[in-house]
């Protein structure tokens, strides 16, 4: 199976391959048809357990491999793919003001219950010497995000990914987002949100800064 071969191959390399880690660049040719077949065999085996006749019912006869392209090709595509293409452009007028960008969507998966967690993400860049394109930002989060995560975490991965690629002074992310396991299951508290923030560099050091970034983001859509 293919799963015992990654696990293998996992293993060797000694990369721990957690739920919101990627391991796109440890797959082979035809690794990721393996996984999905893999994945819909499997997926049609909780069917079953669930006691559901697919055999003869109509609407669930094809839902183990919708499924399995669904988590392997859409929503957990971050794991098996790799990142999007990021250009870098000179920040050639010397810009050295805070910018902001959000809120980007944010759609992803509770690793924990395997439900949504569904929101926002906002970004305040402090820029050095790189620039990159703004509908970039959407594209790194969609695809850290996509991945069976915990908020506190992907808030941590989407400031390391936006570091390394802006290589900016000063990064900050914030995300604000519901969380099915939470609204629609257990408690069932629809009014809940998690906000999550993560401040490096020059937001760290500098208040003015800081407190400006804070008030921006009071006034972006989605925020009142
Ligand atoms: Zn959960």
């Amino acid at each position: 199976m293919i799963s015992d071969e990654l696990e293998q191959r996992m293993r060797t390399i000694k990369h721990k391959h957690f739920a919101n880690d990627t391991i796109y660049s440890y797959l082979d040719d035809g690794d990721l048809q393996k996984i999905e077949d893999e994945v819909a065999v499997a997926f049609q085996g909780v069917l079953k357990a669930l006691a559901i006749n697919t055999r003869e019912d109509h609407n669930t006869k094809d839902t183990a491999r919708r499924v399995a392209k669904m988590y392997v090709h859409e929503i957990f595509k971050g794991r098996y793919y790799p990142p999007p293409e990021v250009t870098a452009f000179p920040n050639a007028k010397q810009y050295d003001q805070l910018y902001m960008t959000g809120p980007i969507s944010v759609d992803s998966t509770c690793a924990h219950h395997f439900q949504p967690i569904s929101g926002q993400c906002y970004i305040g860049i402090f820029p050095g010497k790189k620039v990159i394109g703004l509908s970039k930002f959407n594209r790194l989060v969609d695809w850290i995000v996509s991945r069976p995560q915990i908020q506190e975490e992907m808030t941590e991965q989407i400031a390391d990914t936006i570091e390394k690629e802006t290589e900016a002074k000063g990064v900050a992310v914030i995300v604000k987002a519901e969380h099915f396991c939470m609204t629609a299951r257990g408690v069932k508290e629809h009014e809940s949100d998690m906000m999550t923030s993560v401040l490096r560099g020059d937001f760290l050091k500098i208040d003015h800064l800081k407190s400006e970034f804070f008030s921006l983001l009071g006034n972006m859509k989605g925020m009142k």
